[in-house]
């Protein structure tokens, strides 16, 4: 989708000192039609969040709603699989809508942007949480002598750069970290990521499934084919170009769907490429209350994600009830999947897979 299929942004809900600040004054200046809704937490905005309506409903709050508020608690939390820390958010919710997303789960499906403001203080936060790691002794899956840093656990990071320089500033802060890298993963080609000259310090994760699941699941995300056909001019433009297959929905037929996957981005795409891939393979986990959700207005999806007789369930924290494909359900699809990519597309490393 283009931007303006995105974005037709009529209401800007703000908290004032958000709205006072630097960047919240660029974001309110790029949509000078906007009505300004004053609020006092970017947090729980009635008219916003929350399940209430339908999926054309949610479409339009994600479409013509944003939100502007300060992150206020600062921390890098430890990760190790996609990233070696996870850094504080620049941004929270998602113009897009994937039937599968985690991040609607805390906050409800129609789940607009909000932009985090205060962009200083957390490049200023990560500056120095950088600092106090001091060199990387051992090297692990995620990067031999670079601490990695998620930048993009509760948004679509190429979205959020639609809409501010926050992505600019963080690609620049990385860009000069010697020892210390961002990453995030995406489903949205934003080609003005190009310009931002990571020099290495960004390592974008491409999203990637086969088109018939994609189609079916990735909801207003940039088409398969066009993510993987973008992949050479990131590298190109100094981005670390990684893959995050992911999710793997195990059906009928998965495995064929796959192997030609595989096999086209290998055709795709160059040896530039090829020489510095690695991949993430996650399977599908789901949720009871998303479950809920999506029989409202996206069922055909439910047909291929909610599968209990393949799945089995664990009480999460709040309450939820989160599945996963059975045990050794799990342990087969990840070890064919891996013979898939050791048959069509040798040349990627798989970082990790669960
Ligand atoms: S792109 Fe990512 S954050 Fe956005 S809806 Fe899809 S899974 Fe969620």
């Amino acid at each position: 989708m283009s931007v303006e299929q995105l974005f037709d942004i009529r209401r800007i809900w703000a908290e004032p000192d958000a709205l006072a600040s630097p960047r919240g004054q660029q974001v309110a200046l790029s949509f000078p039609d906007a009505e300004i809704v004053e609020v006092a937490s970017h947090w729980n905005i009635e008219a916003l969040h929350g399940n209430a309506g339908n999926v054309d409903r949610w479409v339009r709050v994600k479409t013509e709603n944003l939100v502007l508020g300060e992150k206020k608690s600062l921390s890098a939390r430890p990760n190790g699989r996609s990233a070696d820390f996870i850094a504080p958010s620049t941004a929270n919710g998602c113009a897009l809508a994937c039937a599968y997303c985690y991040v609607p789960r805390q906050k409800g499906y129609a789940n607009p942007v909000t932009v985090f403001t205060n962009i200083d203080r957390i490049v200023r936060y990560l500056r120095g949480h950088v600092r106090r790691q001091g060199p990387k002794t051992e090297p692990n899956q995620v990067h031999h002598t670079d601490w990695v840093y998620d930048i993009g656990e509760n948004s679509d990071v190429a979205v959020d750069a639609l809409l501010s320089d926050n992505v600019a500033d963080l690609v620049g802060c990385f860009r000069d970290l010697p020892g210390a890298r961002a990453s995030f993963a995406t489903k949205y080609v934003n080609r003005e990521l190009l310009g931002l000259d990571p020099q290495g310090g960004t390592r974008i994760r491409f999203s990637l499934m086969p088109e018939r699941d994609s189609r079916l699941l990735d909801v207003r995300t940039t088409p398969v084919a066009r993510r993987i056909a973008a992949i050479d001019d990131f590298v190109a433009a100094g981005y670390e170009v990684h893959l995050n297959l992911s999710p793997v929905v195990l059906r009928e037929g998965w495995q064929a769907d796959w192997a030609e996957l595989l096999t086209r981005i290998g055709d795709v795409t160059g040896p530039a490429f090829r020489a510095q891939a690695a991949a993430e393979v996650i399977l599908l986990t789901h949720n009871e209350g998303l479950h809920e959700v999506n029989l409202g207005w996206h069922p055909r999806a439910e047909e291929v994600l909610w599968r209990p007789a393949i799945q089995q369930g664990k009480r999460s924290g709040n309450g939820m009830w989160n599945v996963r494909y059975r045990d050794t359900v799990k342990a087969r699809g990840v070890r064919e999947l891996r013979a898939l990519v050791e048959r069509h597309a040798p040349w990627l490393r798989i970082r990790y897979a669960f």
